[in-house]
């Protein structure tokens, strides 16, 4: 029998709700069963008629990029009463409806759970009123429900994030970036005000990623002279020659007495204190809007697909859960214990306990919290002779994100001592003796600046290089190194490590820090700058298909990459494409041609518009105006076929907020790390990286002991598997 699904989304909209409605309807529809938008909300539940209307393939078309709902949303006041959940259990059971994916934030998720609880007994009643069409003796099934997390607030327990908040972020912090020019300009003090509710993670986030001076959340515990401490701190930032300064309040926050701290009184303070001209800005309802984000799209997608089969391949009494990521995992959480748990929060700030409820956030939300603490109070320390200096040096290609990493590394070494030397256009300018001093002005500004301000470039070191770099790193006094690259870098220092006994100078703790937008190295599921990339892509490819006309159009986009397929795989994923070219598989000629026979199906039945991602390198033998001419010759008069190979925009652009936190994040653990290894005397060499949600070190041997030496990429790569999300997204069911 076919199983009907219905889809809503409810409660405040988010950016990348329409990503995951076409997740569920093409993800539902591939596996048989029969979808249902269900309109506005909870509303249309209640109300029935043409609010509850099946949904195709195509209705899901063209709307990944679109920001908030087509199924429109509300606020239902008649959802919240039983008889309103009366009607909606009507509507549903008349259609044969026995599962819902429900896509919003608490509220919404909590109408799931009271539905679901009542159901049995609103059926008996609407049974006992003669009301069900249903054949005597016939029971009908139970209801399954999947949640997802649909909250630019980012706000729920059970996911590590929630699909719009990082639309949201990017908003945010695009906006604090502008503000931040004019601000330097007159020298102003800004105070920006950002939703979240009870949530303080927009706000945190946004004032790491925009290198914010001060952050009120409501989860921390504020003393009684919060105040005083913001105050000072600023000065001493004003003090160190800060030309302007920002304070992220979050929407929420409160004085330690529980009522809310207003902007204005902010304000006040500070223009009294410090005697500057301060303006708030209030950001309001633009951090809800716009289209979403490369990783909402991703996000939306993937979560989307899960809770579609986990609902169809759940046993029918199974209790309502929710899908979210947790450790860059799409998991299942019971509904009830999302609901209780995200719920604790807010409680806990109601009543005070504030430590209770940052210590309910979790272990990422509050490093991220320490490390803005440290980073917004921390000032150069007096020079520690015995630490020597850190070496930081941006290698290999450049990366959307390096700047910040530098920024937080500069800073955090020279807090606790240590003097920091910068290599000048990575090692080929080390080795003749570019070298500078960086103190902590050096940096200012750096957390928004695309590519490297210290210079970088692929280099491979000549025979002579290597006597060289080890004086240069003596004359300096170098105790530790942070290398900042993708592969050729990590190749750079691993042969550093290798020449040891020749160049005892070598004989020095290094970390490697992945930057780089084509997420090729081992040991971290993500580089610094991939995120930036993948979304540079999406936009131009937004762009391209705007230009598709009437007429049947297909285009092949060729992405960066080089030997890894994950630009080019989340590329296709995050723009709709139909096929995704990856150097990991190669291009076989039966494919290309299986591959025109649906693009030329497609047109057939109504499409007008088709996208191949093509990585640059992922054939030997065919470029990308081979693969679009054979196309072309094989589409013969059906469709054109059009090329375009973005280049190098994809590695420029101010990076995203994901980069700058990422970077910041691996630059303060680095350089930690750095620290205890020279008080320790400890020189082995490591690649920090992020593993299923965790910051981790691991020694440089057998990260690069993960790579496979010809293929130029990991062995294994987390993101292969969604290939086939891929192909559930764009491949219709047949008949
Ligand atoms: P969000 O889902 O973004 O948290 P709301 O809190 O406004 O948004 O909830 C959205 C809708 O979910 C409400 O308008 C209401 O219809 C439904 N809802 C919220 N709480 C409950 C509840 N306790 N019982 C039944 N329905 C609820």
């Amino acid at each position: 029998m076919t199983i009907k699904v219905g889809v809503l989304t409810s409660g405040g909209d988010a950016p990348g709700m329409n990503a995951a409605l076409r997740a569920v309807v093409r993800g539902g529809l591939s596996r048989g069963a029969q979808i249902y938008g269900i309109h506005e909300g909870w509303q249309g539940a209640v109300d029935g008629g043409d609010k509850i209307q099946p949904l195709g393939w195509r209705s899901a078309g063209g709307i990944l990029q679109k920001g908030g709902t087509i199924l429109g949303t509300a606020r239902s006041a008649d959802f919240q009463t039983r008889e309103g959940r009366k009607k909606a259990v009507f509507n549903l059971v008349s259609r044969e409806i026995s599962g819902l994916v429900v896509i919003g934030g608490d509220g919404s998720l909590t109408g799931a759970l009271t539905l679901c609880n009542e159901w049995p007994a609103l059926l008996q009643e609407l049974a006992a009123e003669g009301k069900l069409p249903l054949a005597v003796g016939e029971t009908p099934a139970p209801l399954r429900v999947v949640g997802l997390p649909g909250s630019i607030d980012n706000d729920l327990f059970g996911t590590d994030i929630s699909i719009g908040a990082d639309t949201s972020l990017q908003t945010i912090v695009h906006a604090v970036d502008q503000l931040e020019s004019t601000a330097s300009s007159h020298q102003r003090t800004f105070i920006v005000e950002v939703m979240g509710r009870n949530c303080g993670y927009l706000a945190l986030t946004s004032a790491l990623a925009s290198a914010g001076h001060w952050v009120l959340i409501p989860e921390e515990e504020l003393d009684a002279r919060w105040h005083q401490k913001m105050v000072k701190a600023l000065q001493r930032g004003r003090e160190e020659g800060r030309r302007h300064v920002t304070v992220i309040a979050a929407e929420g926050a409160r004085h330690p007495d529980g009522l809310p701290i207003r902007a204005e009184t902010i304000q006040q303070i500070l223009q009294k204190q410090l005697n500057v001209d301060v303006r708030v800005t209030v950001l309001g309802h633009v951090q809800r809007g716009g289209g979403p984000s490369a990783f909402d799209r991703i996000l939306a997608t993937r979560l989307g697909v899960a809770a579609i089969d986990d609902l169809l391949d759940m046993p029918a009494d199974t209790p309502p859960r929710m899908i979210g990521l947790i450790s860059n995992q799409p998991t299942a959480t019971p509904l009830a214990e999302v609901i209780g748990k995200s719920q604790a929060v807010g409680k806990a700030i109601e009543e005070g306990a504030y430590s209770m409820a940052l210590s309910l956030r979790g272990t990422s939300f509050r490093d991220q919290l320490g490390l803005l603490k440290i980073l917004s109070q921390a000032t150069p320390a007096p020079v520690d002779s015995s630490l020597g200096a850190i070496a930081i040096v941006t290698a290999g290609a450049d990366a959307p994100g390096m700047n910040a990493a530098v920024r937080v590394a500069v800073r955090r070494a020279l807090n606790a001592g240590a003097r920091v030397v910068g290599g000048i256009n990575g090692f080929r300018g080390m080795v003749r003796g570019q070298v500078e001093e960086l103190n902590w002005m050096s940096v200012s500004g750096w957390v928004g600046l695309g590519g490297t301000q210290l210079g970088s470039g692929r280099y491979d070191f000549e025979p002579d290089d290597l006597g060289r770099l080890e004086r240069v790193l003596q004359q300096h006094g170098v105790r530790a190194m942070l290398v900042l690259g993708g592969l050729n870098a990590y190749h750079n220092v691993a042969e550093l490590v290798r020449r040891r006994n020749r160049y005892p100078g070598f004989n020095i703790p290094i970390v490697c820090l992945p930057t780089t937008i084509d997420n090729s190295v081992p040991a971290t599921d993500y580089a610094v700058g991939a995120d930036t990339a993948l979304n540079n892509i999406i936009q131009a490819v937004d762009k391209i298909k705007d230009t598709a006309g009437s007429t049947h159009r297909a285009f092949i986009v060729e992405v960066m990459g080089e030997q890894c397929g994950y630009l080019p795989l989340m590329s296709a994923l995050a723009c709709g494409a139909e096929r995704a070219y990856l150097p990991e598989d190669g291009i076989a000629v039966g494919r290309l041609e299986a591959d025109v026979e649906e693009l030329r199906e497609g047109f057939r039945s109504g499409k007008s518009l088709g996208i191949v991602i093509m990585g640059e390198y992922a054939s030997h033998h065919y470029n990308t105006d081979v693969i679009r001419r054979v196309m072309q010759e094989e589409g013969r008069d059906e469709f054109e076929v059009r090329a375009c190979i973005l280049g190098h925009v994809q590695r420029g652009g101010v990076p995203t907020p994901f980069d700058r936190i990422q970077a910041s994040r691996f630059a303060n653990r680095a350089i930690l790390h750095l620290l205890d290894q020279i008080r320790e005397d400890d020189n082995s060499a490591h690649v920090i990286g992020l593993l299923g949600g965790r910051i981790e070190l691991t020694p440089l041997d057998e990260a690069m002991a993960l790579l496979d030496p010809s293929a130029g990429r990991p062995r294994q790569q987390w993101w292969y598997e969604l290939g086939q999300v891929l192909e559930r997204m764009s491949r219709s069911p047949k008949g």
